[in-house]
């Protein structure tokens, strides 16, 4: 699909293992390398979260493995997925393990990293676009400005076992950062959003909610914090979402470039 000698592209060598992100949906949004891992490996390994029209672009004759979470039945554990790639490697196979977004921002790229490394496999990570990045500019929100402060946190809203994390300190969050987003966050919303206005964050402070953001289907709903979870909820947005909360949420106003509620 590239020129992958004009741009430098390292060999995708056989028996290695690429830990590549495909960004929150849209094609257009892989990077070089990630085209060039589509275009050379034998079999990729991917999750529930990766857009079908990237999948579509693997090597006609490469094998797909799905590693995610389908029809409701558990997802497949982590060593197992973990061991996988460290076999297929062994094989002596060029292995693509795409993740949705990047691949070590919630998504475990760093387990199975060491996996790697300590089975002695060669792999390489091949960021990708975060939902939490992308999904933002896809939305019309610029994730810092000057005026509206200079911190911004990225925040996991589920733990290992589906509930708010209490590994998180979301006092020091709705002091310290004026920007919030928040991964799986959705089905704890209103719980964190009672937290984070009794730890002082307005009431009245815009939210933005991404549902399946720079996919053809992404919607965006709006609201303030202490109305954002119902408003989803009444507004019937789907998973996966990014929520945002802080005051650059208002400048969507003037900067949906999508157009309003449109989808790319
Ligand atoms: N590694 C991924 C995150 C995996 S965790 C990344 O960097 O984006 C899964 C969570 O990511 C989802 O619950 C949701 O909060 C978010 N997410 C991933 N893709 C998304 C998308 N297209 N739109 C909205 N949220 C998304």
């Amino acid at each position: 699909m590239i020129d992958s000698a004009r741009l430098n592209l390292p060999e995708f060598a056989r028996g290695s293992v690429w830990l590549v992100g495909a960004g929150p949906g849209d094609p257009g949004l892989l990077s070089a390398l990630a085209l060039h891992a589509l275009d050379h490996a034998d079999t990729l390994v991917y999750d529930a979260l990766v857009d079908s029209r990237i999948l579509a672009l693997a090597r006609p004759g490469a094998a797909l493995e799905f590693a995610g979470k389908r029809g409701g039945r558990p997802s497949p554990r982590q060593p197992d997925i973990s061991a996988r790639l460290v076999r297929l490697a062994q094989q002596g196979q060029r292995v693509l393990r795409l993740k949705g977004g990047d691949p070590c921002v919630f998504g475990r790229g760093g387990e199975e990293a060491l996996a790697l490394a300590a089975a002695g496999v060669p792999f390489r990570i091949v960021p990708g676009i975060t939902a939490g990045i992308g999904g933002l500019a896809y939305a019309g929100i610029p994730l810092t400005h000057r005026d509206l402060g200079s911190a911004v946190t990225f925040v996991t809203g589920h733990d290992r076992v589906g509930s708010v994390p209490e590994t998180v300190d979301w006092t020091a969050i709705a002091k310290g950062s004026p920007v919030i987003v928040m991964y799986m966050a959705l089905p704890h919303l209103a719980r964190i959003a009672r937290r984070l206005i009794a730890a002082g964050r307005a009431p009245d402070e815009p939210v933005a909610i991404i549902s399946k953001a720079t996919t053809t289907a992404q919607r965006v709903v709006t609201a303030p914090l202490a109305e954002a979870a119902a408003r989803a909820a009444a507004a019937g947005i789907e998973a996966p979402t990014i929520v945002v909360i802080g005051q650059v949420v208002r400048l969507r106003d003037a900067l949906d470039w999508l157009g309003a509620g449109g989808a790319p």
